[in-house]
């Protein structure tokens, strides 16, 4: 009977172990999976790896002072979807292009600019390349176009084009910014900067979109956050694009503007707060609102066809 019992407790507490070890791998998986996995080895480790399970190799080439590179580490590389990707599909490796190894490797891999994003086979060959802040999504599209083993050379994906030195740039992150404008004064073009930061009003009549009916979509020209839908457009006689309402109700947000004497609210981007334009109660239905924005401030995607 005492043996019996020794032995129930035995097996109880042997029970409890594995679970509880299951547990434990089941947690540092899931850890795992949200954020990409780099390795800390030597750079002929990690072919020997690559090698060894038939994987690629992703390597970040960054140094310490560049702000995009730490924009990557810190968002791209912690984005659930991307890391998920890049554990399952590479060996992964980070390194610093001005320390030790480094050095050489940013030479042979010809890095011209920063950060760096390499697909590399198991021998070491480039077989893509892309400089500049990527998201997520655009970093699991730049993989994809690597894993047909052709050499490519996108300095950017679309959706960032043309605004390859701004790293908060992106038309899928809603995740609120708080950028300060001597930031944003460093990536914005003056006109932009002016509006967008500085509430300047661009001239009427004088902006891209303001009589623009192609169909399509407008981003923040700051921040790449979606704002409207052409759909939402009309025509409008005070010369600036106008819409009857935004693409979300969290796409911008209002505040009082009393300046030159007289009381308007004041339209914001939801993600980044530059400055869009005003609402005014003369817009068509079914809103009866005018969103009356300056075409500086809006970047525009036509519709594919
Ligand atoms: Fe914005």
């Amino acid at each position: 009977m005492k043996h019996q019992l020794l032995r129930s407790a035995l097996m109880v507490s042997y029970l409890v172990l594995i679970t509880s070890v299951f547990s434990f791998r089941a947690l540092a998986q899931q850890k795992n999976g949200q954020e990409i996995q780099f390795s800390t080895t030597s750079y002929k480790e990690v072919l020997a790896a690559a090698k060894a399970s038939h994987k690629k190799v992703f390597v970040d080439a960054f140094a310490t002072w560049c702000a995009p590179c730490k924009e990557l580490q810190q968002r791209t590389f912690k984005d659930p979807e991307a890391a998920a990707y890049f554990n399952k599909h590479f060996v992964n490796f980070s390194v610093d292009v001005e320390k030790n190894e480094g050095v050489e490797l940013a030479r042979t891999w010809q890095v011209d600019g920063l950060p760096a994003l390499l697909i590399l086979d198991e021998n070491g060959r480039v077989l893509a390349n892309h400089t500049g802040f990527v998201d997520g999504k655009g970093l699991i599209e730049f993989a994809g176009e690597a894993a047909g083993n052709t050499r490519s050379n996108r300095s950017h994906p679309a959706s960032i084009r043309g605004h390859e030195h701004n790293p908060w740039y992106s038309n899928t992150d809603t995740t609120k910014l708080h950028v300060s404008n001597a930031a944003w004064k460093k990536v914005l073009s003056p006109d932009l900067y002016a509006v967008a930061r500085e509430k300047d009003t661009e001239r009427p009549f004088s902006g891209r979109y303001w009589k623009s009916t192609t169909r399509g979509t407008y981003y923040c020209a700051v921040c790449g956050n979606l704002l409207f839908r052409s759909d939402a457009k009309f025509a409008s006689s005070c010369g600036w694009p106008s819409f009857y309402e935004p693409s979300r109700a969290n796409a911008v947000h209002y505040q009082a503007d009393d300046s030159f004497g007289t009381h308007r609210i004041e339209v914001l981007c939801g993600r980044c707060d530059s400055h869009l334009g005003h609402i005014f109660d003369d817009g068509p239905p079914p809103t009866h609102k005018r969103f009356c924005m300056n075409s500086v401030s809006l970047d525009f995607a036509p519709d594919k066809k």
